[in-house]
């Protein structure tokens, strides 16, 4: 090893980069130098070290005993009565203690015999509980050909407990200690004139690169990163390296300096520790810090080696049905079904991590095309293609998914979660169970979910809320029977925001209580000046949907009653749409509701039929006037056999029950014939007329009924 001939090491340089606290003791137990480790450790300044006994870091009670013993190993080192690995108690500035290991060496000088004491703060190992690695102290060769300051260096190096790497600026190795070669199970010849390469973790490797990169670039004079090794025996090492550079004095890159501290016990145990911290208690998968962190691990890889990553955010459609309905337990029991078939078709080095209530995020990693992220989608969509069966119950069960693809120029990495997001909302809205691509565009379209409850608070008292009303045909004459009054959202700045957007996001607080209100009073009082049309010898009546959280309401009964007042709407002009979920929640709530809405003479229509969980058979107990059959069976995407028996059952079945049936979305000719000719009695749908403002009401009753032929 002739690392001291050709690059002119500086001693001073090293002993401040050492992880370890390191004074110089005199022969008279005073301390000649500290390094600013110690200073750390101990919180001391240098000057307050310098010059003082060694004593002044011990505690009051073992002084004396340390005295005594100072002596002893002056005289004779290989006594060890205050040998290596000794855990002492460190006196700090403060008051203090502080557990600390100690090595020492003994070091000749001028005759005289000094001692350099290496002081290590001991809480981190002392909690991984690590088996202490012995180390042995190499008796000083040949002191008297080594000028001091070489001594100094060669002993800090030597016996230091971290691994110590020399390199040249193609990192190639030019010195290293014995705790290195421990820590990779190489020996120094197989090492010295190689880079760390060969022994580098795959995935690790570029770290070294980007780290000298930075020091020599002058961004910074010394990087901290943690780096894995493939020790000889196969067994994977973490390392804590602090890499440095010595520069001479023109600036330029000399050297590197790498001290390198095992940490592969201390990283297990937090590892174990932080299990729980970092999963999800329910599903067992990782939990959002975990899951952002490997996002930062991810990124870093595609800047160093490229390639590309995705990150997909999976959002369950309509689970909140599932809560409400069927309950917790059962919500709890789907959504750990949930992950498990997402589990099983997560490649090992991709991460799966539950989000939040009903949400999922997947990090893809490695990829070589957005194609690959989409294949990724299509997979977490085809496992939950079969329904699941939970308490008895068979839960068909979908999800939305916005997908972002990152590569090396995306700059924030945590923004790719809020563009997965902004894609995942995409999806939602062009229809559920699919996934959708993210693309810049529509990030200015959408903002947080958070932002929009927010102006959604002021947008009724800026008047930008209104009611639309669609009107509800009888199929065989096209007169108008009634209307669905229709939330409409016109914003300022976004134009029309989707009922389907702001109704759930109203639902999570008591605002749906205050739009709810609001549809109410503004839709009895619109109906209440409708005239009657054609043949008909009633009025139209009006519709208005109510949400779960508003039928439950206790002021529910009043409210209405109020409006009834004040609108001079009769009872029977008023029908409240109702989903499944609504009724579900508590049955025998539910019924009592009804009951009482029934009494005042308002009648109860059964929203989005179909969709939900349960029997007609069932649900005909609610005694509901009118079945609202989901557009889903009337235009679906694709026109099937099954799907027309199914539509024929519902109407048929319904008539045994002695409800009305309506279909909703009727769009064409085509669809309306069929229904006719099936004598489903009532529709709704685009090929009649979208729903109006209130005061194209008059007109549209104007329109229909239209001649049919
Ligand atoms: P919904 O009660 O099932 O309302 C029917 C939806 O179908 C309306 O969407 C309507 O515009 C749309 N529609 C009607 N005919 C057709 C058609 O031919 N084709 C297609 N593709 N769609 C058609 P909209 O207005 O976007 O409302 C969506 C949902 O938002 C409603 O579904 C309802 O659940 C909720 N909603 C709307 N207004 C209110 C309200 O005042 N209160 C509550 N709680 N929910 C509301
Ligand atoms: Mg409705
Ligand atoms: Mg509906």
């Amino acid at each position: 090893m002739n690392y001291l001939e050709d690059y002119p090491l500086s001693w001073n340089h090293l002993l401040e980069v050492l992880p370890d606290g390191v004074a110089f003791v005199d022969e008279h137990g005073l301390i000649r130098y500290a390094n600013e480790r110690l200073t750390v450790l101990t919180g001391y300044t240098r000057d307050e070290l310098v010059g003082q006994a060694v004593e002044m870091l011990v505690p009051s009670r073992e002084r004396d005993a340390h005295v005594v013993h100072r002596g002893e190993y002056a005289r004779d080192p290989s006594a060890r009565e205050m040998g290596n690995d000794l855990n002492l108690i460190l006196l700090c500035h403060d008051g203090n203690e502080l557990a600390v290991e100690v090595a020492l060496s003994p070091l000749t000088l001028d005759g005289k015999e000094w001692v350099v004491a290496m002081i290590r703060d001991d809480r981190a190992r002392r909690a991984a509980e690590q088996v202490r690695t012995e180390f042995e102290l190499h008796a000083l060769a040949t002191a008297e050909a080594l000028s001091e300051s070489e001594q100094r260096f060669r002993l800090a190096f030597e016996n230091n407990v971290a691994g110590m790497v020399f390199a040249d600026l193609e990192d190639k190795i030019l010195a290293v200690n014995d705790a290195f070669c421990q820590m990779v199970g190489r020996t120094r010849e197989e090492l010295l004139g190689h880079d760390s390469t060969p022994f580098t973790y795959p995935e690790d490797l570029g770290i070294s690169e980007e780290a000298n990169r930075r020091v020599t670039s002058g961004e910074t004079d010394q990087v901290s990163y943690a780096k894995r090794y493939v020790h000889r025996d196969g067994r994977v090492t973490v390392a804590e390296v602090h890499r440095s550079t010595a520069r001479d004095p023109e600036g330029r890159t000399l050297y590197f300096v790498m001290s390198e501290r095992d940490i592969t016990q201390e990283r297990a145990l937090t590892a174990q520790l932080s299990h729980q911290a970092l999963h999800d208690p329910l599903t067992g998968l990782a939990n959002r810090v975990l899951f952002e962190d490997r996002l930062s691990q991810a990124h870093e890889k595609v800047v160093r080696q490229g390639g590309l990553n995705a990150v997909l955010l999976v959002d369950l459609d309509d689970f909140k049905g599932v809560n409400d309905t069927l309950g917790h337990f059962v919500g709890d029991k789907l959504l750990v079904a949930i992950a498990r078939r997402f589990d099983q078709v997560t490649r090992s080095s991709d991460t799966l991590c539950r989000f939040g209530g009903d949400e999922f995020l997947y990090l893809a990693e490695g990829l070589t095309s957005p194609a690959q992220a989409e294949q990724v989608a299509k997979r977490l969509l085809g496992a939950l293609a079969e329904p699941f069966s939970i308490a008895g119950a068979h839960l068909a069960q979908h999800a939305s998914i916005g997908v972002v693809v990152c590569d090396a120029t995306s700059t924030d990495y945590t923004e790719s979660i809020r563009d997965a997001d902004v894609a995942m909302y995409e999806a939602k809205r062009e229809r559920k169970g699919h996934h959708v691509l993210f693309a810049p565009s529509m990030r200015e379209q959408a903002t947080s979910r958070f932002a929009l409850l927010q102006e959604l608070r002021q947008a009724l008292q800026a008047g930008e809320i209104s009611m639309h009303y669609q009107p509800i045909v009888d199929l065989a004459t096209t007169e108008v029977v009634g209307f669905e009054a229709l939330m409409r959202w016109q914003h300022s700045e976004r134009g029309w925001v989707p009922p389907d957007v702001f109704i759930p996001l109203a639902e999570q607080s008591e605002l749906i209580l205050e739009l709810g209100a609001f549809a109410l009073r503004e839709a009895m009082s619109a109906a209440s000046s409708w005239e009657r049309t054609g043949a008909r010898t009633g009025r139209p009546y009006v519709t208005v949907n109510l949400s779960a959280h508003q039928f439950h309401d206790p002021g529910l009964v009043s409210i209405i009653e109020g409006v009834l007042r004040t609108s001079g709407l009769i009872p029977e002009r008023l029908i409240i749409e109702i989903t499944e979920s609504v009724t579900l929640l508590d049955v025998a709530e539910t019924l009592g509701v009804i009951e009482h809405l029934n009494h005042l003479g308002i009648a109860i229509a059964l929203d989005d039929f179909g969709t939900g969980y349960t029997s007609l058979s069932y649900l005909a107990l609610l005694h509901p006037k009118i079945i609202k059959i989901d557009r889903s069976f009337v235009s679906p995407p694709q026109q099937s056999a099954r799907n027309d028996t199914l539509l024929e059952t519902i109407v048929s079945l319904g008539k045994k029950l002695n409800v009305t049936l309506l279909a909703e979305g009727i769009e064409t000719r085509a669809q309306f014939e069929r229904l006719r000719l099936l004598r489903c009695e009532f529709g709704q749908g685009y090929l009649f007329s979208p729903a109006v403002p209130a005061d194209e009401v008059e007109a549209l009753l104007a329109r229909l009924p239209a001649n049919w032929g």
